[in-house]
């Protein structure tokens, strides 16, 4: 195994140059993308991803065509110092920090057909959200040509949507999909979470324990049931405000009338804490 040293590339010039003598020498690279105020849901890609490959490259790109909202990017957590030390300090090779105008010196304004994949839950609340993921995802393969590329359960549904796009362009990478890495109280780890108030956070663990309770139904009730019970339950929260709560299938994302034995079926829920708006899910068969 190599000596590991962290590079930091600014610029696709230079970091492609590097990538293109590692590929002479017939070196797998392992890629996690991520938008930066890092914790150990990263972390977990980055230490599944040092194993399997020759050389881990984490990309930090607050992608604003990801952004419905201008404010929401406006208070996206940026922490680059912190950032380089874990990842360092965790053994990476390579960290990719674009300036915008590298990876969009123009508009970008290529259309995918995710087959309605991205109407649904964070994209029925989140108009263009999934376009603009799928626009930064496939320019960072472009670039990067990583023969596996790291993504958390956590954003399921990009998970779903990523998975699409690289059938649906013929991409030469392996998507693997890594659990939730979660607080010990149970909340889904999330660059988010520091923006949560002191009540807030408190109340936050409420969205991992109606998951859990929600599992647990599935002998007794079918989906529309626990999609009711789960509703009601969440009207009685005081500073929680569900945005949805799905039960889908993994592959169309359809919401599933019953309890189909070969279906993978993921229950998935947004909701609003404050300010802040955070997602979850289960796998539920
Ligand atoms: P982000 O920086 O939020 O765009 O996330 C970058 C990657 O880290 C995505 O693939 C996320 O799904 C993944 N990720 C974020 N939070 C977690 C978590 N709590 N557990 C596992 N993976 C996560």
């Amino acid at each position: 195994m190599h000596k590991r040293q962290m590079t930091v590339y600014t610029t696709i010039e230079a970091l492609t140059k590097h990538l293109a003598e590692l590929r002479r020498q017939h070196k797998s690279i392992g890629f996690v993308p991520t938008m930066g105020a890092l914790h150990d849901g990263h972390i977990s890609l980055v230490n599944r991803s040092i194993p399997e490959n020759d050389f881990t490259l984490v990309s930090i790109f607050v992608n604003p065509t990801q952004f419905n909202d201008p404010a929401d990017l406006e208070k996206y957590p940026r922490t680059p110092e912190e950032d380089l030390k874990k990842l360092r300090e965790n053994g990476v090779d390579m960290v990719f920090m674009p300036e915008v105008g590298e990876i969009y010196p123009e508009t970008d304004r290529r259309q995918f057909d995710l087959e309605g994949l991205d109407q649904v839950m964070e994209g029925a609340t989140r108009k263009g959200h999934f376009i603009g993921v799928v626009r930064v995802v496939s320019r960072l393969f472009h670039i990067c040509e990583p023969d596996r590329a790291y993504f958390g359960q956590k954003d399921f549904q990009q998970l779903v949507i990523i998975r699409h796009m690289v059938a649906m362009l013929d991409m030469p990478v392996e998507i693997i999909a890594c659990p939730i890495i979660r607080e010990a109280d149970g909340l889904a780890m999330s660059s988010r979470n520091i923006r949560l108030g002191p009540a807030e956070r408190k109340e936050a663990p409420f969205i991992y324990r109606i998951l859990q309770e929600a599992r647990l139904k599935k002998d007794k009730m079918s989906p529309q049931q626990i999609k009711d019970w789960v509703r009601q339950s969440f009207k009685k929260q005081k500073i929680m405000e569900l945005v949805y709560f799905e039960i889908v299938e993994d592959k169309g994302l359809k919401s599933v009338e019953s309890w189909e034995e070969d279906l993978n079926i993921v229950a998935c829920l947004a909701v609003k804490l404050g300010g802040v708006r955070l997602i979850d899910n289960m796998i539920f068969d």
